[in-house]
């Protein structure tokens, strides 16, 4: 199902306010190892599970694109420039999580057309039984979202990876007690300050997706505050 993302979304004050949120159970950090991320696009992991990762202080990041289709029509920068330039955000962001020595796996897919089974077979070859997976979740409303969540579903269903789905852009277009969303599978991760001011460094590594690249509309941030709003709670949600 992929849904519409248009307009300014879901005010995070109504999430807040949404009473639901505060008896999700918790989510329990015990991986049996640096889990595998899967990214869409430079910056997803850092939005979704950056305070986890942060705790964590070890992962393998498979960032699927450049994300050099984040502006298009920019009058700054090319889609090479782009890519070029958030991949050097994606290891600035990591080295803030305190994840400086993390291994980054570029798959360099096109932005806005990813290959699900090359996607799949990736991930099959990195993932074995138990180890955690976090991508984000197949219903998230973003084509290359969504596909990301079904290629780590059937990856993990073949090599008995556990799946633990991230949300966002659900935050958006969704609204408290939405029927489209599984809530039953939320578990929350309240974190610690020292992982909240480190996810909040990391987003700031992203400068090409939270500032305007320049004044024409072409050039607008895609991650305006409201929209990083959702991503600076004190807490994250995963689907498990
Ligand atoms: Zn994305």
């Amino acid at each position: 199902m992929v849904t519409v993302i248009e307009g300014a979304g879901t005010d995070d004050t109504r999430w807040r306010s949404w009473p639901t949120v505060g008896g999700w159970p918790a989510l329990t950090v015990d991986p049996p190892g640096p889990p595998l991320v899967v990214a869409p696009h430079p910056d997803d992991e850092v939005l979704g599970v950056g305070g986890l990762l942060a705790l964590l202080g070890d992962a393998e990041v498979v960032a699927v694109t450049d994300g050099e289709a984040s502006h298009p029509g920019s009058t700054v920068h090319t889609q090479a420039e782009l890519a070029a330039l958030r991949r050097e955000e994606t290891a600035e962001a990591l080295r803030r999580l305190g994840l400086g020595r993390t291994a980054v796996v570029h798959l360099g897919q096109p932005d806005g057309g990813i290959d699900e089974d090359a996607l799949t077979a990736a991930l099959t070859e990195r993932l074995t039984p138990g180890r955690w997976c976090l991508a984000t979740w197949r219903g998230d409303g973003h084509p290359d979202h969504e596909s990301v969540g079904r290629a780590a579903a059937a990856a993990c269903a073949a090599t008995g990876a556990r799946l633990l789905e991230y949300p966002i852009w659900t935050w958006h277009w969704a609204q408290p007690g939405d029927d489209r969303v599984p809530w039953d599978r939320a578990r929350r991760l309240d974190l610690p300050s020292a992982a909240r001011h480190a996810k909040e460094a990391a987003i700031q590594a992203f400068p090409s997706q939270i500032a305007d690249l320049g004044p024409e509309p072409a050039d607008a941030a895609i991650l305006p505050p409201h929209v990083l709003a959702r991503f600076r709670r004190p807490f994250e949600v995963v689907f498990a």
